[in-house]
């Protein structure tokens, strides 16, 4: 084998009993060992607890929400007034104001519906608001199209680059002090990078800008994926993807802070509401609860690091985009968390990513619609979620040393 991860303390033998009855739960990997599902970071696969809400809620209460009063239409109403709650709840807000949640078709969706709903009433002439421009676009073309609606209505809004590096998720302390600047309105942050899989400081932004500034946060690659409490990152608004935290495709969240405004419409839906949708992201959400979010992180991280490891004995080959992983306790690269993406020094990423399936393992190989990227700066993106097994990292290690 080109690589194994020692265990000396025996954690990740105690992991992996943890992890093997939880894979067996998403009915899509049961079955004669297929191709490894290792693009997550994309959409993420579907326990049976998910798939059976979903079934029973079309086959017993399917209706219409906050409209009607007999009782499959009550259901509904109280599955997604709930479901606000079980957000809430997941993300650890206290508060009992339900309209802090509304639901979206995935983060792309909640990112837009701040700067539709919301940012214009709060810019003023001669604003700044920061923005990533290393991250995805859904996270950069909301901001810029909020800012020319904005200029067309004669108001002037500053738009600059947030000041970190993207691939080691810090934040550069001198420029961060940019940030305190008396104009900072609104800033844009991630906190974990769809590329290079950093956690970012996000707290460390809250320090910088003081308490009046605005914060909102793209949460797609973290809710689902590591514990997420809003109290330790003390944003405003959180946007995240439910297709990426195991339900169903088309589902999202969007948080927002009460004490902000009213954010969103009351009830938070412009027509009929994707009930069934939601049905799914409750159970996702309680599985994911269940199964222990950290729990579900130290599992991630060790499949990770046992892959950047392994790229990093093979460097004439393979470059790692991004810091390394390691599971030294207090490292700093500690911080990778399910992505891992690489490039081959002499095989471009598409082909590589035809002769990765070729050989068994379903990986991204583009841009990862990384904003400002050219064509030509694709790479093969690994990402893992709770279901993924060291047997499959091991195998595409395996397959990795043998394409060197
Ligand atoms: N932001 C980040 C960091 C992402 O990784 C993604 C998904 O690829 C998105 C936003 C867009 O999410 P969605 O597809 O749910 O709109």
């Amino acid at each position: 084998p080109a690589h194994r991860l020692t265990d000396p303390a025996g954690e990740l033998a105690r992991l992996a009993a943890w992890q093997s009855p939880l894979r067996a739960q998403f009915p899509i990997l049961a079955g004669p060992p297929g191709p490894a599902y290792l693009d997550s970071a994309a959409t993420a696969q579907k326990p049976q607890a998910v798939l059976d809400a979903v079934g029973i809620y079309l086959t017993t209460a399917n209706a219409n929400s906050g409209r009607g009063s007999y009782p499959w239409a009550n259901t509904t109403t109280a599955l997604v007034e709930g479901a606000r709650d079980r957000v809430k709840a997941f993300l650890g807000d206290p508060d009992p104001d339900r309209s802090r949640v509304h639901f979206t078709s995935g983060t792309s969706e909640g990112l837009r519906t701040v700067a539709r709903d919301w940012l214009p009433a709060l810019l003023r002439d001669g604003d700044e608001i920061f923005v990533p421009y290393e991250d995805h676009e859904a996270n950069l073309a909301p901001w810029l199209e909020a800012r020319d609606l904005l200029a067309r209505q004669g108001v002037r809004i500053r738009v600059r680059a947030l000041p970190y590096q993207a691939s080691s998720g810090d934040y550069d302390a001198r420029l961060l002090a940019e940030l305190a600047g008396p104009r900072t309105r609104f800033v844009a942050a991630t906190h974990v990078h769809h590329v290079y899989g950093a956690d970012m400081n996000v707290h460390r932004l809250r320090e910088a800008v003081g308490p009046d500034a605005v914060i909102c946060l793209d949460a797609a690659q973290s809710v689902g994926h590591q514990q997420v409490s809003l109290a330790g990152l003390d944003v405003d608004f959180l946007a995240f993807s439910g297709h990426k935290a195991l339900a169903l495709p088309g589902t999202g969240a969007v948080w927002a802070r009460g004490a902000r405004g009213p954010a969103f419409r009351p009830g938070g839906w412009e027509g009929t509401p994707n009930t069934a949708g939601v049905a799914g992201l409750v159970a996702a959400l309680d599985w994911l609860e269940e199964a222990g979010p950290d729990r579900i992180a130290r599992w991630t991280t060790a499949l990770t690091a046992l892959l950047t490891d392994a790229l990093s004995r093979m460097p004439a080959a393979y470059e790692v985009l991004g810091c390394r992983t390691s599971l030294a306790a207090g490292s700093e690269v500690q911080r990778r968390g399910s992505i891992v993406t690489f490039r081959h020094r002499g095989i471009s990423a598409q082909d590589l990513g035809f002769v990765l399936y070729s050989r068994g393992f379903m990986v991204r190989s583009d841009g990862h619609c990384q904003a400002g990227r050219s064509v030509r700066e694709t790479s093969v993106r690994v990402s893992v979620h709770v279901y993924n097994t060291l047997e499959e990292m091991e195998g595409l290690v395996d397959t990795l040393a043998d394409l060197q």
